[in-house]
């Protein structure tokens, strides 16, 4: 459904170009969930902006395709991704759902303006009896859309969130840390709630968190990222299980396993580089224990180690 090739996005600033995202690819196959995890920073949500084409003033896709339903989406102009890719094909819950919702605005209105902006046949009634639907559907009391979003609990206007991402049925849904700023009871609530949907609305869904164990629970396959690139991707269970990059394995690292004797955390040493200037050859370089004299030097190729198991490091051999 979704074939990302070659994906480079920069952020134009007043020191040059951030590199926030560099050749970039991976595919969502249909009715899949795909985990795209990493530290703050690592270009993440730039892949999902990307996407639906919402890139800040700045941003810029400088190369590559993103192929949705074999049709290359960095194209298209405005215009064609507004009136029928995004939200029509391809929706987002943004990060942060406690600031999502403009706060002046009844809920009822924010829904049904998504709904007829991209369905300009679309009457405010049938508009608000969808929205209606849409609330049930996630678990709300439908007339609740009338009120203003203060008057939600963060799960409740997260849920909301998830209601507007479905307004004009998409195929594929992005989720933005759908899970911050949530406790953890809420944030498995709302996990639950976007695992159902996917199922009964057959959705793909594109999953950024850097909350592994959330990948766990609602992901097929997942994607490392690394200071803009991919570094890892295999199905859930194998990177869990024999993660092969060594920023993969400290990601999985640091996650406590609860039922283990006690012991110290283990965490990554150094901080994540500064993208305007990446280091040279493999970006993880300079705060790997394995690193080697090539490591500075030449990029790893992004490769098969073993069937649908790419990793990118000279350490694996394809
Ligand atoms: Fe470490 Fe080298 Fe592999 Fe990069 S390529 S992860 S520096 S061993």
């Amino acid at each position: 459904m979704l074939e990302i090739k070659n994906l480079s996005t920069y952020y134009k600033v007043l020191r040059g170009y951030v590199k926030a995202v560099e050749s970039v690819s991976f595919s969502v196959e249909e009715g899949e969930s795909l985990g795209l995890a990493g530290e703050s920073g690592c270009g993440k949500t730039t892949i999902a902006l990307s996407v639906t084409r919402l890139l800040p003033v700045g941003g810029q896709i400088v190369g590559g395709k993103i192929l949705f339903e074999n049709l290359d989406l960095t194209k298209l102009d405005d215009y064609e991704i507004r009136r029928n890719i995004r939200w029509k094909k391809i929706s987002m819950i943004f990060q942060g759902a406690m600031n999502a919702f403009n706060p002046v605005y009844r809920v009822v209105d924010q829904i049904t303006e998504a709904i007829i902006a991209h369905e300009p046949g679309v009457t405010k009634d049938e508009a608000e009896e969808r929205g209606q639907k849409l609330f049930e559907l996630v678990g709300l009391e439908p007339s609740r859309i009338y009120n203003y979003p203060h008057e939600f609990s963060g799960g409740m206007k997260q849920r909301a969130m998830i209601a507007m991402a479905l307004a004009c049925n998409p195929k594929l849904v992005i989720g933005d840390e759908p899970g911050t700023a949530l406790d953890v009871i809420v944030q498995a609530q709302v996990l639950k709630l976007l695992n159902d949907i996917k199922k009964k609305l057959g959705l793909s869904m594109i999953l950024i968190t850097h909350d592994l164990s959330i990948i766990t629970e609602t992901c097929e396959r997942v994607a490392i990222m690394y200071a803009g690139k991919i570094v890892e991707l295999s199905d859930v269970f194998t990177l869990f299980t024999e993660p092969l990059h060594p920023y993969s394995q400290g990601l999985i690292g640091v996650f406590p396993d609860v039922k283990a004797p006690k012991q110290r955390m283990i965490s990554i040493p150094g901080q994540p580089p500064d993208l305007l200037d990446p280091p040279s050859g493999c970006r993880f370089h300079p705060r790997c224990k394995y690193a080697m004299p090539i490591c500075k030097k030449k990029e790893p190729p992004f490769a098969e180690s073993k069937k649908n198991h790419l990793v990118a490091c000279h350490l694996i051999k394809s």
